[in-house]
């Protein structure tokens, strides 16, 4: 690996951190990108992948495995408090998971892509909406992707709060399945001083808060966790009986199955107490992720590829809570997601004082490369 292109790649991802887009918008982030790896002769470029994504292909003309390894692109829409100076230039957004990090450390692989390449093709993906967890499904579905016949996929995110440069995987799944709920519950509004022409959902919404609250009790197979993230009820109208309400939930567990299982579980709470309180009800689902499920042969490969560079490597117990639409991928492809650890004193992803740290970049890079050679 060339000093010269790591050079680039620190300044392409302070850039990335200065400008960041957020989903869905990564417009001047794949242009960016597009720009560096070009230099870098892909065999094949594909545009506009899932929205503003990109591919590039690295073709041995050999046939052999055809490996995929996926960077993130897109920012979040939190403010950025931070004194750097390359600090995000917009007051509503910045690259507060290190997705700016993830394309930087693609884009410099893609520097020694074709010393690596013996057999098979290389795909290089740089995905758009990673947070809305919209970006992979998007890609997986593309008929170009499909007919590259991909044989393995890997991916890593940076994880604050671990020792820098510690290779971090996980015993099974990487991150957790999760998604959002919405229950909206629909009675009718009347006078406040005669509440019974009414139908009043607040009783509901109460027992609903409490139902949710205690379904952490209960033993699912998997990890599983419920949160309420906020509840809404009437207004300030102190002459009304309110007609509406709605409760706002995050649920989340290491397995795609006790997630649905969870769902089902609330859909019939949701089911019963309408009925018993003869209110409308609907269910919504946002932004739903599977868990990032490894195989275990593609773990494998990343554990011999980061031990053949002396890397140091920490097994994880369990999966991170949070979720990684990454899993997306995994549900098709034998593959793999790591961690990078990037300091034990970082703040942590998405809050505003976080910052990728730039001697992953080159670490990222020689993991990918050593573990072409492994496989291939
Ligand atoms: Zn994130
Ligand atoms: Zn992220």
């Amino acid at each position: 690996m060339k000093d010269i292109d790591i050079e680039k790649a620190k300044k392409l991802r302070r850039l990335l951190h200065e400008r960041p887009e957020i989903s869905s918008t990564e417009k001047e982030t794949a242009n960016l990108i597009k720009k560096s790896v070009m230099q870098y002769g892909p065999d094949e470029i594909i545009e506009n992948i899932g929205g503003n994504g990109l591919a590039f292909v690295f073709d041995s003309k050999i046939p052999g495995k055809n490996i995929l390894i996926r960077a993130d692109m897109d920012a979040l829409k939190v403010k950025e408090i931070s004194d750097v100076p390359y600090r995000s230039v917009y007051e509503d957004r910045g690259h507060l998971c290190g997705h700016d990090g993830h394309s930087a450390s693609l884009v410099l692989f893609s520097s020694i892509v074709r010393e690596k390449l013996k057999k098979g093709k290389i795909i290089l993906v740089f995905q758009g909406e990673e947070e809305t967890g919209k970006g992979a499904e998007k890609i997986v579905s593309d008929e170009r992707i499909k007919n590259l016949n991909i044989d393995y996929c890997f991916s890593y995110h940076n994880i604050p709060g671990e020792k820098e440069g510690r290779v971090l995987i996980p015993k099974r799944e990487f991150a957790c399945a999760s998604t959002g709920i919405i229950i909206s519950l629909k009675g009718k509004t009347s006078h406040a001083a005669y509440p019974e022409n009414g139908i009043n959902p607040s009783v509901a919404v109460g027992e609903l808060l409490i139902f949710l609250n205690d379904i952490n009790r209960k033993k699912y197979q998997d990890f599983s966790l419920s949160t309420i993230v906020g509840a809404r009820l009437g207004d300030k109208t102190f002459g009304t009986s309110c007609g509406e309400g709605e409760v706002l939930a995050t649920i989340r567990s290491s397995s795609d199955k006790t997630l649905e299982n969870m769902s089902k579980d609330i859909e019939d709470k949701v089911k019963n107490i309408s009925s018993e309180y003869n209110l409308n009800f609907n269910v919504e689902y946002i932004e739903p992720f599977p868990a990032t499920n490894n195989d275990k042969e593609a773990l494998s490969y990343v554990k011999k590829a980061a031990s053949g560079l002396d890397f140091k490597i920490k097994e994880l117990s369990e999966p991170f809570r949070w979720s990684e639409d990454f899993g997306y991928f995994t549900k098709k492809y034998k593959g793999a997601m790591i961690g990078i650890g990037i300091g034990e004193n970082k703040p942590y992803l998405h809050t505003p004082s976080y910052d990728f740290n730039d001697n992953i970049l080159e670490i990222a890079a020689k993991l990918w490369g050593q573990l072409i050679e492994e496989i291939t």
